[in-house]
């Protein structure tokens, strides 16, 4: 079935590695990544970062029964609100959680990750208290699923411990989350892929260029992350409509993000860094081929 949604995009998190409250970084926000994606009455939230919480409150509010996570990977800064998010302690919330374990412990699951960081002497309350009837499913790289509305396909990418880029399409729209990646010399071909002709692309800009390679204090090569330079370089050859700079470094203001949002904005007009509270609106378009 063609779904007649199209699809919105709205951010709750966007700093990289560690949450960064404070005056200079009000602006952008200093919440961990959380992005919510919504076709019609399909919600998905990409990553449980600390974003998550508020996200929670707001799902509450409009009393959305059913979500769907979908998570990058599993470093701290990706999935230390969940147990902050409300609904997953609501028996009347259903919480289906996509992932995949990381490349540095395969042997652990996802639902066993998760419940790693919810146990003694971490956390008072464990992941098995939550009343939420949860569902914790692996996705493997190239694998397409399908969920609501929306049609999902995920990309293993660079990053250590291994980290999933998502496609998410529905109305004919579609827009690709790209966090906690390096590009090293040139473009990824896979992200390239993965991102061909798509709408947005929500892209991991932690670092410019001069920090990636040690011009500016320690080199960060193999550190797991990019740049909005690189940014530029896969939405280029790949199509995309909009580039969203993303994961933005703990110690960036808001000052320096506006800086560097104008930058990249001259390279590749249209060009925005991700704030919270931003959304962006994919209104359905027409498919090029029928629906099945
Ligand atoms: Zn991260
Ligand atoms: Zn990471």
């Amino acid at each position: 079935m063609t779904s007649t949604e199209g699809l919105s995009v709205r951010f709750w998190g966007v700093r990289g590695s560690i949450a960064s409250p404070g005056r200079e970084m009000a602006g952008v926000g200093g919440n961990t990544s959380c992005v919510e994606v919504r076709a019609g009455d399909t919600a998905i939230v990409l990553d449980a970062g600390t974003g998550i919480r508020a996200l929670g409150d707001q799902l509450l509010r409009e009393r959305v029964p059913h979500v769907s996570l979908l998570l990058s990977h599993l470093h701290w800064d990706h999935i230390q609100g969940l147990p902050f998010f409300l609904p997953a302690w609501l028996p009347s919330s259903r919480l289906d959680v996509v992932g995949a374990p990381s490349t540095a412990s395969p042997q652990i699951g996802l639902r066993e990750s998760l419940s790693m960081q919810m146990q003694p002497p971490h956390f008072p309350v464990r992941l098995t208290d939550m009343g939420a009837l949860l569902s914790f499913r692996q996705i493997e790289s190239g694998q397409e699923i399908v969920i609501g509305d929306v049609t999902i396909m995920a990309r293993r990418l660079n990053h250590p411990g291994g980290v999933m880029g998502y496609r998410l399409e529905a109305g004919g729209r579609s827009v690709v989350y790209a966090t906690d990646t390096e590009h090293y010399a040139c473009p990824d071909p896979y992200l390239v892929r993965l991102a061909k002709d798509a709408d947005v692309l929500i892209y991991d800009a932690m670092y410019t260029e001069a920090e990636y390679r040690g011009e500016v204090g320690p080199s960060k090569v193999g550190w797991g992350h990019s740049t909005w330079e690189a940014g530029v370089a896969v939405a280029d050859a790949a199509r995309v409509g909009q580039l969203v700079l993303f994961h933005h470094d703990p110690q960036r203001t808001d000052r320096e993000v506006a800086a560097l949002e104008a930058q990249a904005g001259i390279v590749r007009p249209g060009t925005i860094a991700a704030r919270e509270g931003l959304s962006i609106e994919l209104a359905p378009r027409a498919r090029a081929r029928a629906a099945a």
